[in-house]
């Protein structure tokens, strides 16, 4: 069978079972997948051909036994920050260049013990700051529906990848949008869980009281199964929620009849593109053709806030956390210097890159006593009234409905000097993930040959309600898994 890579997960599930073909011969047409159009797209930082063909030979021996799951044989890719036991983790930064992990992160842990096959780990913004994978030390990723522009970001590798079928689904991070918004540029789906729902045991941190994994993939119901694999309780992070996760795959193919939605006012803003604003409107009317109860008299006042408050503790946590990086324990070492300070100062002046230092700089200087109360404090008291708008909602409504980026994939290059204008991008899944929310963005159609993503955002803990939503989306829309043509370079 020719063009394996082409499947969903599910799909390459049923074949591995059924003995249409084996997962030695599904990696090895993912392997020359990568081998044709990585030239055009750079979605990987690190390619992983041996292991993955060892796990996938292992895979075929689990088929055989009868022992397989859902993931085991599909070849996945893993975001460059989820650390990988002897395979090389960056970040996406210059500092991590030669970084050998001796551990496995949880995630990775259960992607393994699923049986699934990593191909490769995904390129990033350094340290999962940006929203167009542009910040990466190892060179920008490009849109495989338009290799002229970018894929969004962070999780820009792990979007394009499973969108140019370098990889069936992947793992990226969210800590702002990270996964909500390349998935939409790049016309697949993703989701960010709720804060908790995920161990970040093995995730390297950025914003911690923000950072959260999630699946990227072709369609709703694979999106689910990665989910259940990955999430549950691990003592190992101190955040991880011991609520029991239900089993996502049992919200599948549910109607949604009667489910109310709201839209808040917010949300439709000077800056969203015309094409963005049309498809969103003519999915609230499938939706509401679906059952739906859509209200659109809903008013979060304090969403302006969100950007603002974002940009002070995500800096802030993320200059606390890149502290550790002073080439003494792991990472690049400047050597050359005449004390140990020089040293320092030059390992982290050359390791890190210009969007990372601009936030450490914006970090020290909101958490830096004398402006500490000014700033920090006062952000996680705006946070506190955005979390209790977003809670007054969910009295009312099942979920809320809103775009996922305010446009569609923008040119290479043409927001690198322009820091704001790049953050905006991230203003409509800033909010729920200020609050803790989960959200997901499904594709809902194009503008000027560009996906667009449409976001669902749900109360604590309600994934399942995001699923049963957004799979009914997705099948009423009719496109799932609609994969671009990506021209030979
Ligand atoms: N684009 C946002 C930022 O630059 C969000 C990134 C993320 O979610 N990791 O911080």
């Amino acid at each position: 069978m020719t063009d394996l890579w082409k499947l969903t997960a599910h799909e390459a599930h049923e074949g591995l079972r059924s003995k249409q073909f084996t997962a030695v011969e599904l990696t090895d047409s993912v392997l020359a997948r990568i081998e044709a159009v990585e030239p055009r797209i750079n979605a990987y930082i690190t390619t992983t051909a041996d292991l993955a063909l060892q796990q996938a030979r292992e895979a075929d021996e689990k088929y055989a036994a009868g022992a397989a799951t859902p993931l085991t044989g599909i070849p996945v890719g893993v975001k460059d920050l989820i650390v990988t036991k002897g395979v090389r983790t960056t970040a996406g930064s210059k500092i991590l260049e030669n970084f050998v992990p001796p551990y496995d992160s949880h995630v990775y842990e259960q992607l393994r013990r699923a049986g699934a096959v990593m191909v490769g780990k995904t390129n990033m913004d350094e340290f999962a700051m940006g929203s167009s994978t542009e910040h990466s030390a190892y060179g920008a990723t490009r849109n495989p529906w338009n290799q002229e522009m970018v894929p969004g970001g962070s999780s820009g590798g792990s979007a394009a990848a499973v969108a140019a079928g370098e990889c069936l689904v992947a793992l990226g991070s969210d800590t702002g949008g990270s996964i909500r918004q390349p998935a939409a540029l790049c016309g697949v789906a993703g989701m960010d869980p709720t804060y908790g729902r995920v161990s970040r045991f093995g995730i390297i941190a950025f914003g911690s009281s923000l950072d959260q994994v999630g699946p990227l993939a072709r369609d709703v119901e694979d999106m689910a199964t990665m989910l259940d694999c990955i999430s549950g309780h691990d003592p190992r992070d101190s955040t991880s929620n011991p609520e029991p996760t239900p089993d996502l795959r049992h919200y599948l193919d549910r109607d949604i009849n009667g489910m109310r939605i709201g839209v808040p006012r917010e949300y439709f803003i000077a800056g969203m593109e015309q094409g963005v604003a049309d498809r969103i409107e003519e999915s609230l009317k499938l939706l509401e053709s679906m059952g739906c109860v859509i209200d659109r008299d809903l008013s979060l006042p304090s969403t302006e806030h969100a950007l603002a408050v974002y940009y002070l503790i995500a800096p802030s946590e993320a200059s606390a956390n890149l502290a550790r990086y002073d080439g003494v324990k792991y990472g690049y070492s400047y050597r050359e210097g005449e004390s140990m300070w020089e040293n320092m100062e030059q390992t982290r002046g050359r390791g890190f890159g210009a969007e990372v230092k601009r936030r450490i700089m914006l970090g020290t200087y909101a958490l830096s006593a004398g402006y500490y109360d000014a700033y920090y404090l006062k952000a996680q008291k705006v946070r506190t009234l955005i979390h209790r708008e977003f809670e007054d909602a969910f009295k009312r409504y099942d979920l809320l409905v809103t775009p996922t980026s305010p446009t569609v994939a923008f040119p290479v290059g043409a927001k690198l000097d322009d820091p704001y204008a790049m953050y905006l991008n991230d203003i409509y899944t800033l909010p729920s993930a200020v609050a803790g929310l989960p959200a997901v963005s499904v594709p809902c159609g194009e503008s000027d040959g560009l996906p667009v993503g449409l976001q669902f955002i749900g109360d604590f803990f309600q994934e399942g309600k995001l699923i049963q939503a957004a799979h009914a989306f997705e099948r009423a829309f009719g496109q799932a898994n609609r994969l671009p043509e990506v021209a030979a370079p």
